[in-house]
C-alpha cells in the first residue's frame, strides 16, 4: 500500500488516538450509561466526526492504485483456475436419502435437503444440506439432531464455500509432478512390504484428531497389521489442557458436557463455550440463550467471567474479571478454597478480586445442583483439575455436568505424542510417515522443528485438501476429498453418531481419508461408502438397510450418545502451575474466531466477517489493553516486535477495551505462506512464536519498529449518527436508545417501560397508512440472547449470493455484507459492559430511502417489505443516504466473479446475482418468502407460521432472531413483539422499522453491584 493510500483510508475511518483523550471524555462524560463502539467514537475526535458525516469515504468512487488492484484480482480473479470444470455436476454413484418429509426425487427449481454432519476437530456439528439439482448450495443446522438444536456455527455455514475452493488441491503428485491413483498405489505396496518383514516399525501415520467409528475401527485394523506402526493425533488447537487436567481430577480420560439448561449460576474460567468451535456450541448457546429470558424470574441465568481475552463469550457475563491468562489460576484456586474443594489454596489477590471472588462464591454455594464452573481449553491442567474439584463440591454432576467416555477415539497427550515423533524422525527410526489433514510445517511448536525433523523420513507421503506449506516437503500428495464429496461418520460432542453423506462426487477425483487410508491394509480400490457401511452394519441388529436409510435420513444413528458415567473429581491438593510474574509481559495464544488454526484460512467468507468483539477483519493484531498502550506509547496502527525466548514476530496493535494490562493477546491462523490465493500472505504467523511448553501463553517483551498499519475495520464505517441531537444528546448515543436495557431486579420489579427513558413519540405521518391485508412482515431480535457468534452474517451472505471484496475496498467502506452485528460498550475501557445488536435492513414502514430514490428502484411491497428493483437502480446512491441505520451495499465494483466455474455452482439459483452500480441490501429473504407463498399455493392454504424462516433466523445458534407475520396475532413474531422489551431503533425519526429488538436484562449480582467500580 503506498504512502497516499495510507492518508485517504486514515481519513476514512480514524483509528489514532490518545488514552488522555479518551481518559478526558470519560471524566466529562454525564451519568447513566454510556454506549460506544470503538475508541474514536470515545473519544469524539474531529477526524471520528468527519467519518461519521460522510455517507461513503472519501475517494470510495475511485478505483486504488495498482497494488490494490492487484490484491483484488487475486480474489476476484479465480476464474482462471479449472476452465476444465464447466459448471457440470457429478451426482455420487451410491444411493444418497434426503432428509424427512422432502420429495424423493429431483424436481427443477425444488431444492432437496439432505442430512449430514461436518468434522470439526474430533467433533461433528450435524448440518442439513441445501441441494439444487445435485449442486449442494447452502447448510443449515439441523434441528432433529440432538446435539446440534437446529443452529449452526461459522465455519460449517463457511464450509460450502471451502468445498468449491478453487485453489484446492486437484491432483495426486510425486514430487511435485503429475501421478495417477495407481501409480501411487505401486509404490504405496513396495514401501509396505518392507514394512511388513519389521511389523511396521518404520512407519507412522499423523492424522488430525477423530471421533470417527469406521475410522477407529480402520486404525485398529492397522495397528493389527503392522504391530509396531504409531498413529498420532495432532491438531494445534488441542485440547491436551482439558485431558490432562481430567487425568489429574479422575484419573482418566472423561469428556466433560454442560447442561446450561439448569444452570442457574454459570462461571467460566476463561472458556470460551459461546464461540464457533467449541465443542458443543450449537447446544450451549441454545441452552444459554434459554436460560437469560427475564420471563423466567429469578429462575434466569448469571453469569461470571474470569477472562483474560474479551471473547464474544465474556462480553455476556454479568460480572467480567479481566485477569492476564497466567493468573486465572490464582482466582480459580481462590474459589476453589471459598467452595472447600480440594486443598486449594488462594493465591495473592487484589482488594477487588477477594470481593468478587467473595460474592461468587456466597453466589454458588446458594446455588448447589444449580451451578457449574467451565474452565478455558487454553488454561493449565490445574485449572481444568481446580474446576472438576468445584463442579463435585457444587453437586453439578448429573444436574450441570454430565461426564461420559471420551468422543476422540484413541485420545492421548497430541503435544507429547509429536515430540515423540520429531524425536524418532530425527532418530533415522521412521522409513514413511503418513500425514493425513494436519499441516504440521505450518502449525507444530517452533521448538519441535518439525520440517528439519521431517525432511529425514525416507518416504513421506501426504493426504489434503490443499498443497500447503507442509506440501513442500512431502514426495507424494494425494487430494483429498471434502466432507460434502465423501461418506464417513463423526461424533457430536455428546457421544451422537452421524453419518456423513456425500452431496457431490468429487469435484476433483480425490481420495477421502477411508479410502487413503484403507489403501494400507485392503484394496486400493474400495470406496469410502464400502467401508463405512461395512462398520455399521457389524453394528446394527435387525433390518440394517431400513436402520442405515434412518440414520440418513435424520443425520444422526439412534440411542448412540454416550452413558453418563458415574465420576467424581478427587480432593486434594492440585500441583500449581508455573507462573509468570506480574512485572512481566505475557503472550496470549488464541484460535482465531474466524479462520481458527489457519486451515480456514483461504476461505473469504470468513477473512471478510468482522471479528466477533473487535469488529477488524483481513488480519490479525496484536491486541492490547488501551492503558497498556498508552504506557508503552503505542497507538492503534504500531507495529511492535514480539519476542518469545529470542523468536521473534512482528504484528499491529490494537488497544482492545476490557484487555487485562501487561498482556497481549494474538491470534493464530494468519501469515500462511500457502494458503491459497485468499489466504496467502494475510497477517502474522504466531506459531513462529509458540512453544511447546507454552502453548497457550509465555513471557514476552514487545518493541516499537514501525507505524502506520491500517486495520479493515467495518464497525468503523456504518456509525448511526447522533450529532444532529439537541446540546447535552451528542456525546453518546444514550440520546437515541440504540441500546435499551433493564436489571432483572428492575424487570421483575416494575416491568419494563420504554418512557422510563424518552417518551415514544406519535406515529406521524402525511400519508394515510397502508392497510396489509394478507401478510406484513415483521422481524425481532432479542439482545438478550445473541450471543455475537456472527453466524447469521455467513449465512446471510452464503443464501444472498454476497460478494468478496478483499481489504482494500472493505477498508474504503464498500463491504457488502448485508447483515452487520455492532459491539456497544458501555462504561470505562478496563472492563466494559459489553451488547452485541445484529443489524439487517429495518424494512421500515416510513421508509427514508424510498423517499429519495429518483427512479422508483427501491419500493414497498404490499407485504411490507422495502423491496429493490435491482434493473432500476442508476446508483445514485440516495437511499443510502438517506438511511439512519446505514444497511444499504453498492456494488462499487465488479465484485461478483461471474466466470470461474465453481462459484457458478454454488451459487443460490434463487437470488439474482448482482453486477456493479447496483445498491443492495436486505429483504428479509423475499426468495424463501415467495417460495413459501408459492408452497401455500398450490396447496391451497395459507403460509403457516414458522414456514418461511430468514437465512439468519434459521442459522443462529441461539435463537435469537424470530420472523414472520405481524397480521397473525398467534405468530411468534407477533408474540415477541407485545412484549415490554420490545423497541425500535432509532424510533424517534418515525420510520417505523419493522425489524424490533428485545431489550437487554442483565441479572447483577446486588452485593457486587454496589461494591464494583463501574
Ligand atoms: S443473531 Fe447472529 S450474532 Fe447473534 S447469536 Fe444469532 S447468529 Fe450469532
Amino acid at each position: 500500500m503506498d504512502k497516499e493510500s495510507l492518508v485517504k483510508i486514515e481519513a476514512v475511518c480514524p483509528s489514532k488516538m490518545e488514552l488522555a483523550e479518551v481518559k478526558d471524555k470519560l471524566s466529562r462524560a454525564k451519568s447513566g450509561p454510556q454506549y460506544w463502539r470503538c475508541l474514536e467514537e470515545l473519544a469524539q475526535t474531529d477526524d471520528f466526526f468527519e467519518m461519521l458525516h460522510r455517507e461513503f469515504p472519501r475517494q470510495a468512487s475511485i478505483w486504488p492504485e495498482s497494488a490494490s488492484r492487484r490484491d483484488f484480482l487475486k480474489l476476484a480473479g479465480a476464474s482462471l483456475a479449472l476452465a476444465g470444470l464447466a459448471g457440470c455436476v457429478k451426482i455420487p454413484l451410491q444411493p444418497i436419502v434426503p432428509y424427512v418429509r422432502q420429495p424423493n426425487e429431483v424436481v427443477l427449481g425444488n431444492p432437496l435437503f439432505f442430512a449430514s454432519a461436518m468434522p470439526f476437530g474430533a467433533y461433528g456439528s450435524p448440518v442439513l444440506v441445501e441441494s439444487h439439482e445435485g449442486r449442494p448450495t447452502k447448510i443449515e443446522g439441523n434441528p432433529e439432531h440432538p446435539a446440534g438444536l437446529g443452529g449452526s456455527d461459522v465455519f460449517s455455514q463457511a464450509s460450502i464455500l471451502d468445498m468449491y475452493d478453487p485453489d484446492r488441491s486437484q491432483i495426486i503428485t510425486y514430487l511435485g509432478q503429475l501421478r495417477s491413483w495407481s501409480d501411487y498405489v505401486l509404490a504405496l505396496r513396495g514401501a509396505l512390504n518392507s514394512q511388513k518383514a519389521i511389523k511396521g516399525a518404520g512407519l507412522r501415520i499423523l492424522s488430525c484428531p477423530t471421533s470417527s467409528p469406521a475410522m477407529a475401527s480402520l486404525m485398529d485394523e492397522v495397528q493389527a497389521a503392522y504391530p509396531d506402526s504409531k498413529w498420532i493425533q495432532w491438531e494445534p488447537v488441542n485440547r491436551d489442557n482439558v485431558r490432562a487436567g481430567s487425568l489429574m481430577a479422575f484419573g482418566d480420560y472423561v469428556e466433560t458436557r454442560y447442561n446450561l439448561e439448569k444452570a442457574e449460576i454459570i462461571l467460566s474460567l476463561d472458556g470460551d463455550f459461546l464461540s464457533s468451535g467449541f465443542p458443543g456450541f450449537l447446544y450451549y448457546a441454545r441452552q444459554f440463550a434459554a436460560r437469560r429470558n427475564p420471563d423466567l424470574g429469578d429462575k434466569m441465568s448469571r453469569f461470571y467471567s474470569v477472562q483474560s481475552t474479551p471473547t464474544n463469550t465474556s462480553g455476556k457475563a454479568d460480572h467480567r474479571l479481566p485477569v492476564r491468562a497466567s493468573e486465572v489460576e490464582q482466582i480459580a484456586r481462590a474459589i476453589a478454597a471459598g467452595l472447600g474443594a480440594g486443598g486449594a489454596t488462594a493465591g495473592n489477590l487484589t482488594p477487588k478480586q477477594r470481593t468478587w471472588v467473595a460474592a461468587l462464591v456466597k453466589d454458588l454455594q446458594a446455588h448447589k445442583g444449580a451451578a457449574v464452573v467451565i474452565p478455558s481449553d487454553n488454561q493449565p491442567p490445574a485449572v481444568h483439575a481446580l474446576a472438576h474439584a468445584m463442579n463435585t463440591a457444587l453437586g453439578a454432576g448429573g444436574n450441570t455436568v454430565v461426564y461420559t467416555e471420551t468422543v476422540q477415539v484413541k485420545p492421548a497427550d497430541e503435544t507429547k505424542a509429536l515430540k515423540d515423533l520429531v524425536g524418532e524422525m530425527n532418530a533415522g527410526k521412521v522409513d514413511m510417515l503418513l500425514i493425513m489433514g494436519s499441516n504440521p510445517v505450518y502449525d507444530a511448536p517452533v521448538d519441535f522443528g518439525f520440517a528439519d525433523a521431517m525432511d529425514k523420513v525416507p518416504l513421506r507421503i501426504q493426504h489434503g485438501l490443499y498443497q500447503d506449506e507442509t506440501y513442500d516437503h512431502v514426495h507424494w500428495h494425494i487430494n483429498g476429498t471434502h466432507y460434502l464429496e465423501q461418506w464417513g461418520d463423526v461424533r457430536s460432542f455428546d457421544g451422537t453418531a452421524s453419518l456423513i453423506q456425500p452431496l457431490i462426487a468429487p469435484l476433483y477425483n480425490g481420495k477421502s481419508d477411508y479410502e487413503f487410508v484403507f489403501a494400507l491394509v485392503g484394496s486400493a480400490d474400495t470406496t469410502d461408502y464400502d467401508i463405512v457401511r461395512k462398520y455399521w452394519q457389524g453394528q446394527v441388529k435387525g433390518d440394517f438397510d431400513t436402520s442405515w436409510r434412518k440414520a440418513l435420513n435424520d443425520g444422526y444413528v439412534a440411542n448412540t450418545a454416550f452413558a453418563p458415567k458415574n465420576v467424581s473429581a478427587k480432593g486434594g491438593n492440585v500441583p500449581p502451575t508455573s507462573s509468570i510474574t506480574a512485572e512481566v509481559m505475557e503472550v496470549i495464544f488464541r484460535r482465531d474466531p474466524l479462520i481458527y488454526d489457519g486451515s480456514r484460512a483461504n476461505n473469504g467468507w470468513l477473512q471478510e466477517t468482522p471479528k466477533p468483539i473487535m469488529n477488524i477483519c483481513w488480519d490479525n493484531a496484536v491486541l492490547i489493553s488501551p492503558n497498556q498502550a498508552k504506557q508503552s506509547g503505542l497507538v492503534t496502527g504500531d507495529i511492535v516486535e514480539i519476542d518469545v525466548d529470542g523468536r521473534k514476530v512482528n504484528g499491529p496493535i490494537w488497544p482492545q477495551p476490557g484487555h487485562p494490562d501487561n498482556s497481549i493477546t494474538v491470534f493464530l491462523g494468519y501469515g500462511r505462506t500457502k494458503a491459497g490465493r485468499v489466504g496467502t500472505d494475510v497477517g502474522f504467523s504466531a506459531y513462529k512464536l509458540r512453544s511447546s511448553n507454552s502453548p497457550w501463553y509465555a513471557e514476552t517483551k514487545i518493541t516499537k519498529v514501525g507505524s502506520g498499519f491500517d486495520f479493515a475495520h467495518p464497525q468503523g464505517y456504518q456509525y448511526i449518527d447522533v450529532s444532529d441531537l439537541p446540546a447535552g444528546m451528542t456525546d453518546n448515543l444514550i440520546g437515541r436508545h440504540v441500546i435499551r436495557k433493564a436489571t432483572l431486579h428492575d424487570f421483575m420489579q416494575k416491568g419494563f417501560h420504554l418512557e422510563d427513558n424518552e417518551p415514544v413519540p406519535p406515529e406521524m405521518t402525511l400519508y394515510p397508512n397502508y392497510q396489509y391485508t394478507e401478510l406484513k412482515w415483521g422481524m425481532a431480535i432479542d439482545l438478550n440472547s445473541c450471543v455475537g457468534c456472527k453466524t447469521c452474517i455467513v449465512a446471510c451472505q452464503s443464501e444472498n449470493n454476497i460478494p468478496v471484496v478483499g481489504k482494500m475496498q472493505t477498508m474504503r467502506g464498500r463491504q457488502m455484507q448485508w447483515l452487520r452485528v455492532d459491539v456497544y460498550y458501555e462504561g470505562g475501557t478496563e472492563d466494559p459492559s459489553m451488547y452485541y445488536q445484529p443489524v439487517p435492513c429495518m424494512q421500515c414502514e416510513n421508509a427514508p430511502c424510498e423517499q429519495v430514490c429518483p427512479v422508483g428502484a427501491t419500493v414497498h411491497s404490499t407485504e411490507g417489505l422495502n423491496d429493490m428493483v435491482y434493473n432500476r437502480c442508476v446508483g445514485t446512491r440516495y437511499c443510502s443516504n438517506n438511511c439512519p441505520y446505514k444497511v444499504r451495499r453498492f456494488n462499487f465494483l465488479l465484485f461478483q466473479d461471474f466466470t470461474t466455474p465453481q462459484y457458478k455452482m454454488m451459487r443460490n439459483p434463487e437470488v439474482s446475482v448482482r453486477s456493479r452500480g447496483v445498491m443492495e441490501k436486505c429483504t428479509y429473504c423475499i426468495q424463501r418468502i415467495s417460495h413459501g407463498r408459492i408452497t401455500a399455493e398450490r396447496e391451497n392454504r395459507k403460509l403457516r407460521d414458522g414456514e418461511v424462516i430468514t437465512a439468519c433466523q434459521q442459522a443462529c445458534p441461539a435463537g435469537a432472531i424470530v420472523f414472520g407475520d405481524l397480521n397473525d396475532p398467534t405468530s411468534r413474531v407477533s408474540k415477541i413483539k407485545a412484549q415490554q422489551r420490545d423497541y425500535n431503533l432509532l424510533e424517534d425519526l418515525n420510520t417505523r422499522p419493522r425489524t424490533s429488538y428485545l431489550a437487554a436484562v442483565l441479572n447483577p449480582n446486588p452485593e457486587l453491584e454496589t461494591s464494583e467500580p463501574s
